[in-house]
């Protein structure tokens, strides 16, 4: 017997990503192209469907759905991306559940695209390894930490996605009452200290008050390479400034993880996206403010971690959307 095949593709402001694959997971094909969006939704949904009709006949396999994760409000029931912040134009109300059915002829699901890496973490990532140490319907929280903050939630093994498709946001949840003005028009959220352009912000701040040596020494003169990544090395190398900088953006971050754990007692809380990559000084903060504030969860029960499976986990979760046939 044949097992269908299904596609899935991770839409980016800068990346499409996607595989042809079959539960498992087992992946036939996979490719990364350059979305191209400014182009326009028209060209970049022109891209999906070549790069979709390209990794199945590299796969030699008819294919029985595809899934979409799009960064930003999606209506899943109706197929069309609401609202999408990052993308030139906006994405708003593009039917691309109806654009990309007929043309592929395949049905289309649309998710926001951290929904789906949680859905693929759920799936095939720490999901799988708590059913397999026996806790069948896992609760597992995961936190994207990039160009901004998203995240996904899920309780007793199901992704919850709440009125409108848009609980999850934790990236919004606010830290600093009086906090810096937010993207999505709030201030002082999550996300205006932990995305990569807030720790950038807070270093050139630093450094325009000449502090942070080794990170100024490892920019050459050229503050606009500050990221999270060279913060990170500066502060591994003994840059007082910039591992205070850290910690302190991840203590932030360590109190919202600690209200997390306090509201869904969760088996995994997992960390993802660039910024994640800074590892242990962001870890271990988050976890040690964890202990701290935490007194209501037995936190032996509560792993919190890296994502396991990476920049995969949405292409990943987009396979699970498909073969579930849109059931989160
Ligand atoms: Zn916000």
């Amino acid at each position: 017997m044949t097992r269908t095949a299904y596609a899935s593709v991770d839409l980016g402001g800068t990346r499409l990503k996607a595989l042809v694959g079959r539960d498992g997971p087992e992946v036939l094909a996979s490719r990364s192209i350059e979305t191209e969006a400014a182009g326009g939704p028209e060209h970049v949904l022109d891209r999906i469907a070549r790069l979709v009709e390209g990794l199945a006949a590299e796969a030699g396999e008819t294919i029985g759905g595809l899934a979409v994760g799009c960064p930003g409000l999606v209506d899943r029931m109706g197929g069309v991306v609401r609202f999408l912040p990052n993308l030139p134009g906006q994405w708003r109300d593009v039917p691309v559940g109806a654009l990309l059915g007929s043309r592929l002829g395949l049905p289309v699901h649309l998710l926001n695209d951290v929904r789906m890496a949680t859905l693929g973490e759920l799936a095939y990532g720490h999901g799988r390894r708590c059913r397999e140490a026996g806790t069948e319907a896992p609760t597992l929280v995961l936190l994207a930490l990039g160009t901004g903050v998203g995240g996904g939630v899920v309780v007793d093994g199901k992704l919850r996605l709440g009125a409108a498709g848009a609980a999850g946001e934790i990236g919004h949840v606010n830290v600093e009452p009086e906090g810096l003005p937010c993207s999505c028009g709030s201030r002082g959220c999550l996300e205006t200290v932990i995305s990569g352009p807030a720790l950038a912000g807070e270093a050139l701040r630093l450094l325009r008050s000449g502090r942070a040596p080794l990170l100024r020494e490892s920019l050459a003169g050229d503050e606009g390479l500050v990221d999270a990544e060279r913060i990170a090395q500066a502060a591994a190398r003994g840059d007082a400034d910039a591992h205070a900088l850290i910690v302190r953006a991840s203590r932030f971050l360590g109190i919202v993880v600690a209200d997390l754990v306090t509201t869904l007692a969760p088996d995994v809380v997992l960390l993802a996206g660039g910024v994640s990559g800074i590892g242990a000084p962001l870890l271990d903060t988050v976890r040690a403010t964890v202990r701290e504030r935490v007194a209501m969860v037995p936190l032996e029960t509560v792993e919190i971690a890296l994502s396991e499976l990476g920049e995969n986990a949405g292409v990943l979760g987009g396979l699970a959307l498909a073969l579930r046939g849109g059931r989160v």
